[in-house]
């Protein structure tokens, strides 16, 4: 599964070492202002319940909604949310003075980024808001619309504010709830890669192909862990949200486990590719978020592939 495996740093032809349990998901936080609200407990026994439906889903072979929504059927919802709540490089910037990143000091406050974390233990979706308008991007798996919409109340917003759901990719903890979560955001529109589209079953996704501008989001088409990922980057606020194209673990970036790339050497190019942008926050589908210089991080990274 994508998330509960240890990334090593390794990029290429290892084998990955199965942590289950609380190896990956409790980890200790690396800001200690932010709160993190997860019930611990409960979250790691949906990680272990959930583990073959993301094996499956992860799979470079299979149509992942549908593998992870028969898969997770039967099993709770994950009704443990670790919804981390977070100004963007504004607070950054009020905490730790040291925001190289920030341009957005004179953007009104009120339509400053804001994002929450809808954390599902082994992956995770994201609100993100400005003022009282909302964007979506992922909905992990199936079953999660609820918590998507405990992150939208911890912004002060609901479904009705959600004008967008963006899909980084197809994979069905990323995808695995598009079609609740369309159906609770109504005056919503939903994109994913040009690509991805014949993956999902949800006909009303409107097709990317990179360099689109949503949301004041740029998408940035980053193929290799699927034809037509999208990472999404918000230059003002300096936050790049990756999907699966970059992870993260232990407060560093990492690459994914390629057996679940369908083209690994592009996925290879696509980091090159996100590791040429600027960015202080990255945010990714594995792992938690890292919330200065991440762009530093990728770079060095990128350097050594
Ligand atoms: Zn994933
Ligand atoms: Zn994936």
């Amino acid at each position: 599964m994508c998330g509960i495996h240890t990334i090593d740093g390794d990029p290429v032809g290892h084998e990955h070492h199965h942590h289950t349990g609380p190896v990956f998901y409790p980890r200790a936080r690396h800001k200690s202002r932010r709160a993190f609200l997860g019930d611990v407990g409960k979250g790691t026994m949906a990680m272990a319940v959930i583990t073959p439906s993301i094996l499956a889903a992860c799979s470079s072979s299979e149509p992942a909604a549908n593998v992870a929504n028969t898969a997770v059927s039967g099993t709770e919802p994950p009704a443990t949310v670790a919804t981390t709540v977070v100004s963007g490089t504004n607070a950054d910037s009020a905490v730790s003075g040291t925001d190289e990143g920030s341009t957005d000091a004179e953007a009104p406050a009120d339509e400053a980024l804001r994002w929450a974390r809808t954390n599902l233990g082994f992956v995770s979706a994201y609100v993100l808001a400005r003022g009282n308008k909302a964007a979506i991007v992922d909905t992990g798996t199936a079953g999660s619309a609820e918590a998507i919409g405990e992150s939208l109340q911890s912004l002060g917003l609901n479904y009705n504010d959600v004008e967008h759901v963006i899909l980084t990719h197809n994979h069905g903890d990323h995808a695995g709830s598009i079609d609740q979560v369309l159906a609770a955001a109504v005056n919503a529109t939903a994109y994913a890669g040009e690509a991805d589209l014949n993956a999902l079953s949800n006909d009303s996704i409107s097709g990317l192909v990179g360099g689109e501008e949503i949301f004041g989001f740029e998408t940035v088409w980053s193929p290799g862990h699927t034809a037509g990922h999208m990472a999404v980057i918000d230059h003002e606020a300096s936050l790049l949200i990756a999907g699966d194209a970059i992870w993260t673990e232990d407060g560093g970036v990492a690459l994914g486990p390629e057996r679940f790339n369908t083209d690994t050497p592009q996925a290879l190019e696509s980091v090159k590719t996100l590791a040429s942008l600027s960015f202080n926050t990255l945010l990714v589908g594995h792992g938690d978020p890292i919330e200065m210089n991440a762009d530093t991080a990728l770079a060095d990274l990128a350097a050594t592939l």
